[in-house]
């Protein structure tokens, strides 16, 4: 029987990095679903759901919701109906034990096609959360410098009122940067050993970003 091979590209980089906004923009190229694990536990918890309130302790202190939970709601994600082509995965995984479990998960359909790793300095990553406001709505995402929205804290799409994230605040941003180098940031030889992995310099605009980006995925 022949497999259906199918395209998972895994987007890399510390929080702040881009990998959401870049996301929005592949969707649209690439004809694939976004899968942000960050905005499926904040949409839990909007929704109060069980496994909103279980992420919600661990998100609020800038730490990794546990991998059991956060492996499940992928593997449920992946199997909606959008996902028959494949998925643009952001902030998934986020570890060795979440890479290996990805891996078992699209095997059948070709494995992992690409892993991009935007770099930025901490420094920018610093200033870019700490300017990111966005819609709770719709999830569009901007910069109060770098990406304004036409009308002073008003989404764009949907003229609703931008908020900045509980997690955005900077005690808990250096936790989570942290938590990146530990968790995270092995990542980086695991996909360089499996020859996925490229680099693109983050701190490149936006537009420059993702011309970068639809250059490799090409
Ligand atoms: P991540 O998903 O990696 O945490 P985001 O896509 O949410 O990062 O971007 C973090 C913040 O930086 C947002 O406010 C976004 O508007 C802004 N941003 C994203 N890419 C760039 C860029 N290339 N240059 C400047 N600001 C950017
Ligand atoms: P950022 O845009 O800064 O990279 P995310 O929106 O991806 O942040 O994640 C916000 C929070 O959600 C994380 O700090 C963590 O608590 C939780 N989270 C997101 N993805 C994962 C994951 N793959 N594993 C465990 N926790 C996650």
């Amino acid at each position: 029987m022949s497999i259906q091979k199918r395209t998972y590209i895994v987007l890399l980089g510390v929080p702040g990095a881009g990998k959401g906004t870049q996301a929005k923009h592949l969707v649209k190229k690439l004809c694939l679903p976004q899968i942000s694990t960050g905005d499926l536990f904040r949409f839990n918890l909007g929704n109060d759901t069980e496994l909103g309130k279980l992420a919600k302790g661990y998100m609020d202190k800038g730490l990794l919701v546990p991998n059991e939970v956060t492996i499940k709601m992928v593997e449920d994600r992946l199997s909606d109906d959008d996902c028959q082509n494949g998925a643009i995965m952001d902030g998934f995984p986020r570890n060795l034990v979440q890479a290996k479990a990805f891996d078992d998960m699209v095997a059948p359909y070709g494995g992992v096609s690409a892993v991009p790793m935007l770099t930025i300095t901490d420094d920018e990553a610093v200033e870019r959360i700490s300017g990111r406001y966005s819609c709770s709505d719709c999830g569009a995402v901007y910069h109060t410098k770098f990406n304004r929205p036409q009308k002073p804290d008003t989404c764009d799409n949907d003229g609703l009122k931008l908020t900045q994230r509980a997690d955005d605040k900077p005690d808990v941003v250096k936790e989570r940067l942290y938590v990146y180098y530990k968790e995270t940031a092995p990542l980086i030889g695991y996909y360089f050993a499996k020859s996925l992995l490229s680099e693109i310099d983050g701190s490149q605009s936006i537009e420059e970003v993702q011309i970068g980006l639809i250059s490799l995925l090409s």
